[in-house]
């Protein structure tokens, strides 16, 4: 795909993370306080399922991407950040009882640690037909603030990694921490990802070197089933209001800056031993 092709083309993603059973935040993914925000109740997420599929067509999976229309109404898609164990146990059965399948992000550092998907695991959500990219190695909360040598190796490690895991070339990717910056795209693109989606919550596409990059929309543990269903249906408000609050945050960081990004980092030194 062209960058002109890019540019008109519109699709919503939606930005999921783990699901859990009776407020177990470490029962799936990482274990830092700020992760709990992004993991929603079983139940919960089944509503937003059922909400969802009543008033959507079922998603698509970016490899159907060069054969939409960009006239045809805009095409939604799902997907999981960092490899938690839910998206084995819980998510991806509930999607296929639907006939969805999802896209599904690793860290690759925490594939078979405690609350992460293990090896057999990714292999065989990828064999029932669903995607699986990269997320990072380590999953650096400031990606884009790393150094270059860093940014290369998160990608190239863990996109071989997985590619030597599943036995086909992966090239997809989700960046973790929400840092974007053209750099890490370039990066991205380096390592052979040729889909990389990011947190910035828009619909318009962009092309990096031979990269397509594409924004998402966060869900968090309280976005209400209805909103969700509202985001993945195409609708304009809940997506401005999204818009609205990531740039307002953007602002908050660059005044709070580095106060608000160590705390951060502090709070996700508690995060779950990687594998060995
Ligand atoms: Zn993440």
């Amino acid at each position: 795909m062209k960058s002109a092709e890019a540019h008109k083309l519109e699709v919503v993603s939606m930005m999921y993370h783990d699901t859990i059973e009776g407020g177990l935040n470490e029962s799936s993914g990482f274990h830092w306080p700020d992760a709990a925000l992004y993991k929603l109740d079983v139940d919960h997420f089944d509503q937003h399922l059922q909400a969802i599929a009543q008033i959507c067509r079922h998603p698509i999976l970016i490899s159907e991407i060069p054969s939409i229309s960009t006239t045809s109404s805009k095409p939604w898609m799902i997907t999981f950040d960092d490899g938690g164990v839910s998206a084995y146990t819980h998510i991806a059965g509930r999607l296929e009882e639907l006939g969805w399948r999802g896209h599904f992000f690793i860290a690759t550092d925490y594939i078979g640690a405690a609350g992460f998907m293990n090896r057999a695991q990714i292999r065989e959500l990828r064999q029932r037909g669903h995607a699986i990219g990269s997320h990072s190695c380590s999953h650096p909360l400031r990606m884009a603030s790393c150094s270059l040598r860093q940014i290369e190796s998160e990608w190239s490690v863990s996109v071989n990694l997985l590619s030597d895991l599943l036995g086909e070339r992966v090239d997809l990717a989700s960046i973790p921490g929400g840092q974007y910056s053209r750099q890490v795209a370039e990066a991205a693109a380096m390592a052979g990802v040729k889909a990389l989606f990011t947190s910035e919550p828009t619909i318009k596409c962009d092309k990096v070197a031979d990269c397509l990059t594409l924004g998402r929309y966060a869900i968090q543990r309280w976005t209400s089933a209805q909103t969700a269903a509202a985001i993945a249906s195409g609708k304009i408000v809940p997506r401005a209001r999204q818009a609205l609050l990531w740039q307002a945050k953007k602002i908050t960081k660059a005044f709070g800056g580095e106060y608000y990004l160590k705390f951060r980092e502090a709070l996700a030194k508690r995060r779950p031993a990687p594998a060995k």
